[in-house]
């Protein structure tokens, strides 16, 4: 496996690679099984697979929250490549922002609930770094975790509205044995608050069962009840929205496929989540 740590040392090593099927997972470091997840998609699908580790400073409002982003490099190599990854790009971010990048790109409106409002400007960060890694890596597929619904969906979009004729793979989230979707942020919590969040996996995965039961607004209240009730989270907001246009959904008829979504505080710390409903 080789590491390269600028733009010059990859492109150089994704020559070597150019006889085969590329996949792609791209990643924010402090690597867990979940992430490894979709390294073993790409490994078993494709030829070749590459994963890029950087921490995007214009996906993230909020400073504080960019500067207490674990890194750790050395491990999350380590674990790379045990799992069969034949290129990591861990670059600067010179080399992926040689100047500031002013692009805004149209998402769809895809981006106009969820996280969109809530973290204003992040998912054109997240368009930025991943059309400017998908020009550099240039693969054949790239691998997305369900953990970030409306990521995946808004990558779709943009992947297809801009002609880069690359697969984007959603992968299904992995969970820790007591619900928690993996995240490189679990880190962060505290004894009692790791304690406290699979409350909100526990409380999610019933809303199917809710839908014989209430009205939409209802079931959002009750599942927003429940999740307070524990003194370590606080939801900022839980949505059903229609699985496809990402639109909030007023009545279970609304929509074919409904997703439920939702941001829990265990202050710093802003863990997501999302079930589908039916
Ligand atoms: P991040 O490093 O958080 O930007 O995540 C990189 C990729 O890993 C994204 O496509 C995430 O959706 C995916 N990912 C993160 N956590 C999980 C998880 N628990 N299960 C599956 N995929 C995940």
């Amino acid at each position: 496996m080789i590491v390269a740590k600028t733009l010059q040392e990859f492109l150089q090593a994704r020559e070597a690679l150019s006889n085969g099927n590329v996949g792609f997972v791209p990643t924010m470091g402090a690597l867990h099984q979940g992430h490894i997840s979709l390294v073993e998609h790409s490994v078993e699908k494709c030829k070749y697979t590459v994963v890029s580790i950087f921490v995007n400073p214009t996906q993230f409002n909020n400073q504080n929250d960019l500067a207490t982003y674990p890194r750790t490099l050395e491990a999350d190599c380590a674990l790379l490549e045990k799992s069969g990854v034949d290129l990591v790009f861990a670059p600067g971010v010179e080399d992926i922002y040689p100047s500031p990048d002013e692009r805004v790109f149209d998402l769809g409106g895809l981006d106009s609930c969820g996280e969109g409002p809530r973290t204003p400007g992040h998912f054109n960060g997240v368009a930025q770094v991943v059309t400017r890694l998908f020009d550099i890596v240039k693969p054949q597929f790239a691998f997305f975790g369900q953990k970030d619904f409306q990521q995946v969906a808004i990558v779709k979009h943009f992947t297809k509205k801009l002609g880069y004729g690359i697969e984007i793979v959603q992968c299904p989230t992995l969970r820790e044995e007591d619900g928690l979707a993996k995240s490189s942020r679990n880190t962060l919590l505290t004894p009692a608050q790791r304690e406290a969040a699979p409350h909100i996996y526990e409380c999610i995965k019933t809303a199917p069962e809710l839908m014989d039961k209430m009205s939409v607004a209802e079931a959002v209240k009750h599942l927003q009840e429940r999740i307070n009730q524990n003194s370590e989270l606080e939801v900022e907001y839980i949505e059903m929205v229609d699985a496809s246009t990402l639109k909030p959904v007023e009545k279970w008829s609304d929509a074919q496929e409904i997703q439920l979504w939702c941001a829990v505080y265990a202050r710093p710390v802003r863990l997501i989540d999302n079930v589908k409903v039916k």
